[in-house]
């Protein structure tokens, strides 16, 4: 029988996560989402055809999955809460939330329980995410593959085994769509500099973007092959590119992520 799947909290990762799952296969009959009032769940209801619930303890009842996706700052009460429901099923726990540790949430649940902590990305929203994933010693090899698929469903998923890499991840793509969103501003500025309508350097840039990543995922060769084989002697994209390299930007880079790293470690 497929797993039941319940999402506590009913907001945009909860409803891009749900939505991925559909369109990968999963039936709506066993996705459920909660939130405290129906005006949140009758537009998910009715868009993607799922069950949902205003009592969490009543969802986390027939759950074999519960995902943890409301604020951070109210997860510690809506944890505690429930904690009883979830004691008496002890479904798979996936947290999406942005810095709460595996062991405090277990602890908020009553402790003991199998319980993947995921970082992932707002790309997810357009099905396009990238997200690292931590199980802690009591998750199973089927629950393991069952928070891949959920992940899956809205982009990438790569395994860490030591949950403090998952700091690393924000560094690397948790928090990057922002290093991206930044470096198009600049282009799109740069460009308008050179005497392009802003609209179409917006787009050039952000085209050029997709198109490199798609280009580097599809390839077997590294990023510094593919950057080589665009570069000809003497031509105009060496020039840009010692620029870059002259001013620094793998410092500037490793600068900002190990910042980035540190951040999230004191939030954790
Ligand atoms: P959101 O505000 O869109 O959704 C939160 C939902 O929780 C709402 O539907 C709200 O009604 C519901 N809620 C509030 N109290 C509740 C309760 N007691 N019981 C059940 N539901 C309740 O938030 P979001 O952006 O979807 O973020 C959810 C989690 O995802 C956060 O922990 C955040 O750290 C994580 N996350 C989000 C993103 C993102 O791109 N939005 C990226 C990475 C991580």
């Amino acid at each position: 029988m497929a797993s039941k799947v319940t999402f506590i909290g009913a907001g945009n990762m909860a409803g891009a996560i749900i939505g991925g799952m559909i369109e990968s296969g999963f039936s709506p009959d066993d996705i459920t989402a909660t939130a405290p009032s129906d005006d949140f769940l009758a537009p998910l209801r009715e868009r993607l055809g799922i069950r949902t619930d205003t009592d969490n303890d009543a969802a986390v009842a027939q759950s074999d999955v519960v995902v943890l996706a409301v604020k951070p700052q109210i997860m510690r009460e809506v944890c505690e809460k429930m904690r009883d429901a979830v004691q008496a099923r002890r479904p798979l726990i996936v947290s999406v939330a942005a810095g709460l540790p595996a062991e405090t949430l277990e602890h908020w649940l009553g402790g003991n329980l199998p319980l993947v902590r995921c970082m992932p990305n707002t790309p997810a929203l357009v099905g396009a995410g990238a997200a690292g994933l931590f199980a802690n010693d009591k998750v199973d090899e089927a629950q393991r593959r069952l928070a891949t698929e959920l992940m899956e469903s809205v982009g990438l998923v790569e395994w860490v085994e030591d949950e403090a890499l998952l700091d690393a991840v924000t560094a690397v793509s948790g928090s990057a769509p922002a290093y991206f969103f930044l470096m198009f501003e600049a282009m799109e500025q740069a460009g308008v500099k050179l005497g392009l309508p802003s609209d179409t350097a917006r787009r050039l840039a952000m085209q050029t973007a997709l198109g490199a990543a798609k280009m580097a995922l599809s390839s077997d060769k590294p990023p510094a092959e593919l950057k080589r084989n665009v570069m000809s002697p003497g031509g105009t994209t060496e020039r840009a590119i010692e620029h870059l390299e002259d001013a620094g930007l793998r410092r500037i880079m490793a600068e900002a992520m190990t910042a980035c790293a540190d951040r999230a470690g004191e939030m954790a």
